[in-house]
């Protein structure tokens, strides 16, 4: 694995045109064809990822010490139009657009060098567990606790809904290190090995038939001192740069996504004939409105976060959009394509393969995923427009 800044081309100069075209080339040469089916899966992604990595075409926004591009803006803006327009496979695990922007942060010279550039090359996948049976939109009320005992911690309790876990290796999570009733001031941030002795992981079927997200109990597991990031209950303050990352890193490649994704479902209508239907007309004419404003607060989002450093809460603003986008370009899919829309992959009849109608189940769950479309909007009532707190909540 070749991981020197000196030994990876520096793209950053080329004229964006150049840039395009180039990135564009390599993904039409390397592209890695349709994906295998069960478990050649994971690794057919990984060799790819490892492929764009040890080409230098991986992490637009990421240090180029730690393995990434290290981009400006315009060029990080193509290299996502590019990548969803290859239809090449997307990062494993959930670490690349969260976890990783807090150890940028927050972490230690040695944690960055021995988590940053595996991780980015698909070596190691990452999950969040955060959430917990009785913790996710009030995520200060977590219970699973870390003992201290010398120079390792304790961890016992349990998480769930946790994206692509029974893939992961490595596990970001939230621990009590205080109290049970310090809330916020007694969470430390911890890097768990997911391998370890006393984790269980367990799949959780979701209304599309797949194993998407899982729960995880933590029995006694052994954690180093040494891979927590930030200091003992000072979690909550990486808490918030990773959520912020969390609900912002979708938001420039998702616009990207769903630019190809929009494309597609006009041709669908126009194959079935249906473009002179004014109804029709007027339901992706709103979609095409509405993913240009995307793109447009995509941009403003990435623009803050070079310009700042961190995404803030303004983030919850291109996050609802996107959630309420995703939902509804696959209620126009479903709805145009009549009883059609219901037949799922196994079905002979299924158009393109039930996509459409497996979009429509999955989507369902987006505004609940990086917090609640409730929780998005408390967040740019309260902290974008100022106005007053939930008085529902505890006090902060
Ligand atoms: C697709 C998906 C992926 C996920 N991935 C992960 C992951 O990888 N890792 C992880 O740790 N977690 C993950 N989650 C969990 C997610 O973060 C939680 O489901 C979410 O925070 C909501 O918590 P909850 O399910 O406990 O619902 P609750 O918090 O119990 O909420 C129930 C309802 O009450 C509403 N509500 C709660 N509080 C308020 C309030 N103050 N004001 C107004 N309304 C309120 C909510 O909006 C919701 O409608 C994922 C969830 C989904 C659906």
């Amino acid at each position: 694995m070749t991981d020197t800044p000196a030994d990876r081309p520096d793209l950053r100069e080329l004229p964006d045109e150049e840039f395009r075209d180039r990135f564009r080339a390599f993904l039409a040469e390397h592209h890695p064809g349709r994906p295998p089916k069960g478990s050649g899966r994971l690794p057919w992604q990984k060799a790819w990822l490892a492929t764009l990595y040890d080409a230098g075409w991986a992490g637009p926004s990421w240090p180029r010490e730690h393995g990434g591009m290290d981009l400006p803006f315009g060029k990080q803006v193509i290299w996502q139009e590019e990548y969803a327009r290859a239809r090449v496979p997307g990062p494993l695990g959930t670490g690349l657009g969260i976890a990783a922007p807090t150890i940028i942060t927050y972490g230690t010279p040695e944690q960055k060098e021995r988590w940053l550039g595996p991780m980015l090359r698909g070596d190691v996948v990452w999950a969040q567990a955060y959430s917990e049976p009785g913790a996710g939109s009030d995520l200060p009320s977590l219970r699973t606790t870390a003992r201290r005992e010398d120079d390792e911690y304790v961890v016992t309790g349990q998480k769930v809904w946790n994206t692509s876990a029974d893939i992961a290796d490595v596990l970001f999570t939230l621990v009590r290190t205080g109290t049970p009733e310090s809330r916020q001031k007694g969470i430390s941030y911890l890097i768990v090995d997911a391998h370890a002795p006393g984790v269980t992981i367990r799949p959780l079927r979701d209304l599309t038939g797949g194993t998407h997200f899982t729960e995880i109990f933590f029995e006694d597991v052994r954690v180093p001192v040494a891979d927590r990031v930030g200091e003992e209950d000072d979690g909550w303050k990486l808490v918030r740069t990773s959520l912020g990352h969390e609900r912002a890193a979708g938001a420039m490649n998702q616009a990207a996504l769903y630019r190809r994704v929009l494309t597609e479902l006009v041709d669908l209508a126009r194959e079935l004939g249906r473009t002179s239907d004014p109804l029709v007309r007027d339901a992706l004419a709103d979609l095409e409105i509405r993913l240009r404003i995307m793109r447009l607060t995509g941009m403003r989002t990435i623009s803050d976060i070079l310009a700042k450093g961190e995404p803030g809460p303004a983030s919850s603003t291109s996050r609802l959009f996107i959630v309420q986008f995703e939902q509804d370009i696959h209620e126009v899919a479903v709805d145009l394509l009549g009883e059609y829309g219901a037949l799922g992959k196994d079905d002979p009849h299924a158009v393109q393969r039930g996509r459409w109608v497996w979009g429509f189940l999955r989507t369902r769950a987006s505004t609940i995923g990086a917090g609640t479309a409730e929780i998005q909007r408390n967040t740019i009532a309260e902290q974008v427009l100022g106005l007053p707190y939930d008085p529902g909540m505890p006090p902060r």
